[in-house]
């Protein structure tokens, strides 16, 4: 109950990060370094190197010291969400996360039970805090009140197996994003192989606790559409019910490489869903807006 977590922002109600309404806890730090990421600034863990505080205009930022170094405190209420602070950070961070412990969050989630089916750890990665999360998880299944609540987690597949081993127990599914499906083209989207996002997926699949593949379309770029025949025969082999969603790559928020790649349209989807239900593919989840 002690431990605590690093969070970048908490969605009390979403519809699209796992089965029915959901309270969604968005925590700070991840490992790969996506091209195509839509919040960068949740990669890097803040430093405290205080370069953000005497930009905010604001004043929501103060810089204190703790036994470990510097950190920053931002004070959310003063925050007029300008992201000055985001833009002058030196790394992939943001100096608006706050810290939780479990307890901090089980009294939040109880504020919300009667409008949620459950609970989604995402990120960032989830999955970097993972002691944390099984005391979360554990925590909400033995509360009565709170036990009802399926617990999901959302994650880029790059935990150990020996890691899904001991969060497998506490979560009732999971979301995994595969980025690419040849090693150089993964590599060169998130600077990461995808060896472990196969072994995990196959543990899940094992324990019959994978909910969702999620294959990311960028035209010119990713490789689902040129390796189709491949990707289909794959996603045959999956149990009928995990859910194929097709995510369609965009530039809101991205920087660097990622701007110079095209967006994926609507045209550009329906493309590559034809293909996969022609070669088989049933449960498949399309974008709701391209934008
Ligand atoms: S986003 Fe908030 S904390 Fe950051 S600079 Fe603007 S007012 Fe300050
Ligand atoms: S958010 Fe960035 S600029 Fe601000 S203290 Fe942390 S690392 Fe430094």
């Amino acid at each position: 109950m002690n431990k605590i977590a690093t969070v970048n922002q908490i969605i009390p109600f979403s519809c699209v990060d796992g089965p029915g309404s959901r309270f969604v806890i968005f925590f700070q730090g991840c490992n790969f370094n996506c091209k195509n990421c839509h919040n960068p600034h949740t990669i890097d863990l803040c430093d405290g190197c205080g370069d953000c505080v005497a930009t905010c205009p604001e004043s929501a930022l103060t810089l204190v010291s703790v036994n470990s170094g510097n950190r920053v405190i931002w004070n959310k209420a003063l925050c007029s969400q300008c992201d000055t602070c985001l833009s002058v950070c030196p790394k992939q961070s943001t100096p608006k996360t706050l810290r939780y412990n479990v307890q901090q969050l089980i009294e939040l989630i109880r504020s919300h039970v009667h409008f949620i089916n459950g609970i989604t750890v995402s990120g960032g990665e989830a999955s970097l805090q993972l002691p944390f999360i099984i005391s979360l998880f554990k925590a909400v299944q033995a509360s009565p009140d709170l036990a009802h609540l399926s617990c999901m987690l959302d994650s880029n597949g790059s935990l150990s197996l020996s890691g899904w081993q001991q969060v497998i127990p506490y979560i009732h599914g999971a979301m995994i994003d595969l980025k690419a499906w040849q090693q150089d083209t993964h590599r060169y989207i998130t600077g990461r192989e995808n060896h472990r996002i196969f072994n995990t997926l196959k543990m899940l699949v094992d324990h019959a606790k994978l909910y969702e593949v999620r294959l990311l379309h960028i035209p010119q770029v990713s490789d689902f559409d040129t390796e189709i025949d491949a990707v289909a025969h794959y996603l045959n082999q999956l149990p009928a019910d995990v859910r194929v969603k097709l995510n369609a790559f965009q530039h809101h928020g991205v920087t660097g490489d990622g701007l110079k790649w095209p967006a994926c349209t609507e045209v550009d989807m329906l493309q590559l869903a034809n293909a996969l239900k022609a070669r088989g593919i049933k449960n498949l989840v399309l974008p709701a807006a391209y934008i």
